[in-house]
């Protein structure tokens, strides 16, 4: 141990409670992607902001770099420490939750379980609605620092529009709060919003202000098999005009997802009898005051079938029936870590230009080796892709895991060339610097490292994420 952080942890002592230092591996700091390991030795855990605000102040003095973690399930490697003298940072115990009645609003703090939260919004006839595979252990503290998207992004934004105020602790231990429930507050700078997506590389996010929505009376899920990606379009396209605000969900599954669900050993009821390449599953609100357009909605699916731009289409008439939908989607990233990518990429282009896109890149990947198999789903109805790559075979993952950087670079590149983005939720973390430094424009660049050398001068707050 460093002189300096037994000097830290000696005051630190004085400040918090002896049981709240502990040995990193009293928390678990996973990469959910096995490609990190953690290599802090010892982890605080503080009880509130002020505990927070006072562990900073320590750090700033002794120069001890903190990484904040909440649920660890972060795939791009911003929770993981890089180094042993790193100190981890939990906010677990920061866990507690208020629903308020007349404003239909949570307060949480941020180390609260993103289903907890979402529970509690359950049970006061309210919706909170950001859905992610990872939600029985996410927090929402990193739900807020990662910006996440999720399922439902399409009708109801990113965790930034579900936000409305937000309370941090800056690296100097200095608390700032924006926690006024208010739509419009022009008072100065956005700090908000700065502080969402900035990966624990700004500020501790400590507390929020959260929105809640009505529960959609009367949700139907629908199943659709389709030929092509021009077709996933035309049908994007077509209930976007017709439906719009009711669309809850629209998520493209390649079979490859459905077929690794089923090789994984994982039970589904996969009701699809015709083989097609790509499936898609759309969720949308039939009802909405006294208005059901439930008929409609059903019309205009078998017309779409009797056009041909879809093969094969299932309505879920019942919760068991909608559960057993959603599962498959829900079990793509679990049968995926089952089966091991040589890398997984978060990527997104504009929705007009998906099937040009997504065929251009597989040629482009088949062009560089046959022994690849592609797995892409995502959220297309916010243009958002997960666009996987695995070995065809155990023999080829050797010499695929070589060339890696180079499959990698065909991906971002083109990304490139179609105005995307190389991080759509995920995040830049400690996985993605050197492409977002290739790929970001030079003047946000520029900017975003003013902003973290004043804020964070001695660069003790999550070193190694966003910035070299
Ligand atoms: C199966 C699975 C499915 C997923 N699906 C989605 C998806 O659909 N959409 C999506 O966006 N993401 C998804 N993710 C990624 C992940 O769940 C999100 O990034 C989530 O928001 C991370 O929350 P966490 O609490 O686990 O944060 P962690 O992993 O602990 O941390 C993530 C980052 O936030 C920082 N951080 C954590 N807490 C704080 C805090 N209180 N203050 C400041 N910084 C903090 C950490 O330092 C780190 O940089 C998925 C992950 C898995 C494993």
């Amino acid at each position: 141990m460093t002189s300096n952080l037994s000097q830290f942890i000696k005051f630190l002592k004085e400040e918090i409670s002896e049981n709240q230092i502990s040995s990193a591996n009293t928390i678990d700091v996973i990469d959910p992607r096995d490609r990190l390991e953690n290599k802090s030795e010892i982890c605080v855990k503080p009880k509130n902001t002020q505990e927070i605000s006072k562990i900073l102040k320590l750090a700033n003095k002794f120069i001890i770099p903190i990484i904040p973690i909440g649920g660890s399930t972060g795939l791009v490697g911003g929770q993981i420490a890089s180094q042993s003298n790193h100190v981890t940072l939990s906010l677990e115990k920061l866990d507690t939750i208020n629903f308020f009645k007349d404003s239909n609003l949570l307060y949480v703090q941020s180390g609260a379980i993103l289903s907890n939260i979402k529970k509690l919004a359950i049970n006061n006839g309210r919706l909170f609605p950001l859905s992610l595979a990872s939600e029985g252990s996410c927090q929402i503290g990193g739900n807020l620092a990662t910006n996440a998207g999720g399922l439902n992004v399409i009708k109801y934004g990113n965790v930034r529009d579900l936000c409305l105020g937000l309370e941090a602790v800056l690296p100097c231990g200095q608390i700032v709060s924006t926690m006024k429930p208010l739509k419009k507050n022009n008072m100065g700078f956005d700090l908000k919003n700065l502080l969402i997506g900035s990966e624990g590389t700004l500020g501790i996010i400590t507390s929020t202000i959260l929105k809640t929505f009505p529960i959609p009376k009367d949700p139907v899920s629908i199943f659709l098999s389709i030929n092509n990606l021009a077709d996933v379009l035309f049908v994007f396209e077509k209930i976007s005009r017709e439906f719009s605000e009711r669309i809850l969900a629209f998520e493209l599954i390649k079979m490859t997802g459905i077929d690794f669900i089923e090789e994984t050993g994982f039970t589904i009821k996969n009701p699809f009898n015709k083989k097609t390449n790509w499936k898609v599953l759309i969720e949308i609100d039939v009802n909405i005051g006294p208005i059901n357009l439930g008929e409609i909605i059903e019309n205009t699916f078998y017309d779409l079938l009797l056009e041909n731009k879809i093969i094969e289409v299932f309505f879920a008439t019942n919760i068991n029936q909608r559960n057993e939908f959603w599962k498959i989607r829900e079990l793509i990233p679990a049968a995926n870590r089952k089966k091991g990518s040589i890398c997984s990429n978060d990527i997104s282009v504009p929705i007009e230009k998906i099937p040009e896109f997504i065929n251009k890149l597989d040629n482009s990947i088949y062009l560089f080796s046959k022994d690849v198999l592609i797995n892409c789903f995502g959220h297309i109805g916010d243009g958002n892709l997960h666009y996987n790559l695995f070995p065809r075979s155990e023999n080829a993952r050797i010499e695929l895991e070589k060339n890696r950087k180079k499959l990698l670079n065909i991906i971002n590149e083109l990304v490139n060339k179609y105005s995307g983005s190389i991080s759509a939720e995920h995040g830049i973390g400690r996985s993605k610097i050197k492409e977002l430094y290739k790929f970001e424009d030079p003047g946000k660049l520029y900017m975003m490292k003013l902003i973290k050398n004043v804020v964070d001068p001695k660069n003790i707050l999550n070193p190694g994420t966003i910035f070299y």
